[in-house]
């Protein structure tokens, strides 16, 4: 029964399923996992007398008068009744109603919940639920309230979940008694039951403790049992052979200290047989691409594939150029792969992936999807945002292949923390600034210095320098983030009409956006306006130049992230963050910015001033999905959970075969077949 489709519910016909479909929200299981956004507490029963005008509150009531219409005008008509309880009587009313009509006893009581206004003197409530006195199903207790979508209401959605309750028996709880002992952690069926209709605020506390700590301890024994998979596997030991100092001699530059102590680090991994699954940490412009580089330089040599993964189209395209730059004096081939390609195009990448004869495969996520098979792929590298998932190695594996794996991230994530969330891959630091790295200059300006900014963007322009505009989504749909840009992008063609603009935006066509990125590269367009598409790893040295539009509405961190857009070149670079507010904490998050050029420093002030809960922006990369727990916050259970994991791992706690098994199959599902580390 819990894995039927929520169809088998009474009151879920097809058009109210395919609204929970679009939460993904399909079986009977999945709703016990919708958890509740807030609670409103119903528990409360509240004589009319009682009440004040404003508050929300649950009153037990008789109905003296039966329920009276009134068409205002076209379309809108006032039900009214009136009820008393011992204290008093009160006024309630709905508007546009059809259904109240009818749905009341003279002399019957009800509760009804809403918000209390007054009217003259007298006491009012206006568009109430209500339910006979005694069902006890919207009122007289704690109300879940669900994240809901399109046209559900609550009350469907607390039907459902009400019902689906009732099936939860039937599933085991696969969290081990012995851990649930030992960490004081509540009952599934309880929890569940609690989650959503919970009897008091305790019992709730309960069951939340219980499911965020479940959550947490399944992603950590995830982590582990990913870790003793990878271990197991066994790759091909590379050769180092003086590698890496022959690989030096084709940068333009040497390898600053911390790029050099992580070339080693990968360089060690890369020449044993057990395959290496590293993440590499390292601040915007600290110099990741040429380590990984170095990573591809020793993984051809010894006569394997090296793939490049990266998250955008536009990234692909620039990591091919600087890669084939790079490698200009070998003979190495590298090709591109994005799924914006031409069919011939793609095809003739496919085959030369296939025969071997390419070393170096450069793009997104379309590297490895069905159809491209590897002759021999030894490393792959991805690059920001996607965490290189069971999913993917999985599927390489199925395939025959078992590559090392190197992740890069410019995400600063404390390092206790680092240990934690990427528990089942090793790290590594780059922990310096290449030489002659120029700090950029920031400023923050509030809107009445706009024109100012825009002055100093033109003279910068005129000066030969290349410029960014970023416009944050104003929304959250993609529609208004476009509109933004793209008025602004008018104004400024409009206003400036000898100067190059050029417009960016999500909602373009990959080829499109390409072509535009292609000709801000070469500088034939001297300004980008764009939305947030260019936040990760671009490199234009020529750009000395960003302005943030509206920079209040980013966080600390993707301010940070974007301003490492700027600053690549041997030139002053400045960046001019235009607020519309300047009250409190946009000040100091301003002034932080302004301070200081440290992502870790800026990562930590994000934190406390803006709380855990909003750290990370929801983009941020490779942080698992978690439904109910939140790695900043719930640090404690975390690091519970991730000991209760490595105590089962070690056998410190024992548990029978069954639970052994419930468990296996519950992280299987949770956190391998849906990839949610990815
Ligand atoms: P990120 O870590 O953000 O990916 P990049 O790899 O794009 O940084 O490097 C940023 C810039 O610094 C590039 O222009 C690169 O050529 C340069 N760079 C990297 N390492 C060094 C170094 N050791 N000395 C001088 N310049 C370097
Ligand atoms: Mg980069």
């Amino acid at each position: 029964m819990l894995n039927d489709d929520i169809q088998s519910l009474s009151g879920i016909g097809k058009r109210r399923a395919e609204l929970f479909y679009k939460m993904d929200i399909r079986t009977v299981k999945d709703l016990l996992y919708f958890f509740p956004r807030a609670y409103e507490d119903r528990s409360v029963i509240k004589e009319i007398d009682e009440c004040a005008a404003g508050e929300t509150v649950c009153v037990k009531a008789t109905v003296f008068s039966a329920v009276k219409e009134a068409r205002i005008r076209k379309n809108f008509t006032i039900s009214t009744m009136t009820v008393f309880d011992d204290s008093g009587d009160m006024k309630i009313k709905w508007y546009n109603n059809r259904y109240v009509k009818n749905a009341f006893r003279q002399g019957g009581t009800y509760i009804f919940y809403g918000k209390i206004t007054y009217s003259g003197l007298k006491k009012e409530m206006e568009n109430p639920l209500y339910e006979l006195e005694g069902s006890g199903k919207y009122t007289g207790r704690i109300v879940p309230v669900y994240p809901l979508t399109g046209n559900l209401t609550q009350k469907m959605a607390q039907s459902a979940v009400k019902q689906a309750l009732e099936f939860s028996q039937e599933l085991c709880d696969y969290l081990p008694q012995a851990v649930r002992n030992k960490y004081k952690i509540a009952e599934l069926g309880y929890a569940l039951k609690n989650i959503h209709f919970p009897e008091d605020s305790e019992s709730c506390d309960i069951a939340r403790k219980r499911l965020i700590f479940e959550e947490l301890f399944l992603f950590e024994l995830a982590l582990f049992m990913r870790k003793a998979d990878n271990e197991r596997a066994d790759g091909t030991a590379f050769e180092d052979a003086d590698c890496i100092n022959e690989f030096e001699k084709f940068l333009p530059f040497a390898f600053t200290k911390a790029q050099k102590r992580v070339v080693e680090e990968i360089a060690r991994d890369l020449s044993v047989s057990k395959t290496m699954n590293r993440l590499l940490q390292g601040d915007v412009g600290s110099g990741k691409t040429a380590v990984a580089a170095a990573a591809v330089y020793m993984t051809v040599k010894n006569g394997f594939q090296a793939a490049v993964m990266a998250p955008t189209e536009i990234l692909a395209r620039q990591h091919a150029e600087s890669f084939t730059r790079l490698f200009e004096k070998t003979d190495f081939t590298a090709v591109t792969l994005t799924g914006g390609m031409k069919t011939a195009e793609k095809r003739q990448a496919c085959d030369m992936i296939r025969s071997g004869e390419a070393d170096i495969i450069i793009g997104t996520h379309a590297i490895f999807s069905d159809g491209v098979d590897y002759k021999k792929l030894g490393l792959v590298i991805v690059d920001e945002q996607h965490r290189f998932g069971v999913k993917q190695r999985n599927m390489l594996i199925e395939k025959g292949i078992n590559p090392n794996v190197l992740v890069m991230s410019a995400t600063p994530i404390p390092r206790t923390l680092a240990l934690v969330i990427y528990g089942d891959l090793d790290i590594s630091l780059i922990d310096e600034m290449p030489p002659g790295h120029k700090s950029i200059k920031t400023y923050a300006v509030q809107k009445n210095m706009r024109r100012r900014a825009y002055g100093f963007l033109e003279k910068n322009v005129r000066a030969g320098r290349q410029a960014y505009i970023v416009c944050p989504l104003v929304e959250e749909t993609e529609a208004l983030d476009l509109k933004n840009a793209s008025e602004l992008y008018e104004g400024l063609v409009k206003a400036y009409p000898d100067i190059k603009f050029g417009l960016l935006h999500g909602k373009m066509k990959a080829g499109e956006k390409d072509d535009v990125m292609q000709a801000f590269v070469r500088n034939e367009i001297s300004v980008l306006v764009s939305t947030t598409v260019i936040e990760v790893g671009v490199n234009v040295p020529n750009s000395t130049l960003m302005l943030v539009e509206n920079a209040e509405r980013f966080g600390l961190n993707q301010l940070h992230q974007l301003r490492g857009r700027v600053g690549r070149g041997r030139e002053q670079s400045f960046c001019v963050f235009i607020v519309g507010q300047m009250g409190g904490t946009v000040k100091k998050r301003m002034e932080t910015l302004c301070s200081s050029n440290d992502g870790f420093y800026i990562a930590e002030r994000d934190l406390e001033l803006r709380g855990p809960g909003d750290f990370f922006g929801t983009r941020q990369h490779g942080l698992p999905m978690l439904k109910i727990a939140n790695i900043f916050t719930d640090t404690q259970l975390l690091k519970e959970a991730q000991k209760a994991a490595q105590e089962i791992c070690s056998a410190d706690i024992v548990i029978d075969e069954e639970e052994k098994e419930r468990l296996n199959e519950k992280v299987e599902q949770d956190f391998y077949s849906q990839s949610i580390l990815n």
